[in-house]
């Protein structure tokens, strides 16, 4: 499988973990984007929250979302992001979310180019 999440779950690629266990591993974004930028993914290959059906693995990875969020003490506030598919620009096609914070993040949406507003 030629999936950089997948051998980072592996460990064949390496990662800054905050987070493992049976179900679901967190760790640094390698760009991160906020003081706190880390990502939960499924130890299993799925490619996004299209093909989550499974509500144990569902109820894990917002569960560890939100215990990464307390743990790194964002207490003033976070963001969870999931991008799915083309039009939210997903770019890495293993399902994962992004826990944000550590600054103010602003608006949820920038109006895309050409949207009248
Ligand atoms: P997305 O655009 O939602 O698919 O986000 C993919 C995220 O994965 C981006 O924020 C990347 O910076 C991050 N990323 C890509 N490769 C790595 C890596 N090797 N280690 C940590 N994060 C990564
Ligand atoms: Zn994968």
């Amino acid at each position: 499988m030629d999936c950089i999440f997948c051998k980072i779950a592996a460990g064949t690629i390496p990662s800054t973990r905050v987070h493992e266990d049976e179900l679901v591993i967190a760790f640094r974004d390698i760009r991160p984007q906020a003081p706190v930028h880390v990502i939960v993914i499924p130890r299993a290959h799925l490619t996004s929250l299209q093909d989550l059906n499974d509500e144990k693995l569902a109820g894990r990875l917002l569960h560890v979302a939100a215990d990464v969020a307390r743990k790194e003490k964002l207490d003033q506030g976070w963001r969870l992001i999931a991008n799915s598919g083309e039009h939210a620009g997903q770019e890495v096609a293993h399902l994962h979310l992004h826990v944000l914070g550590g600054r103010p993040l602003g608006r949820m949406l920038q109006p895309a180019k050409g949207t009248p507003s």
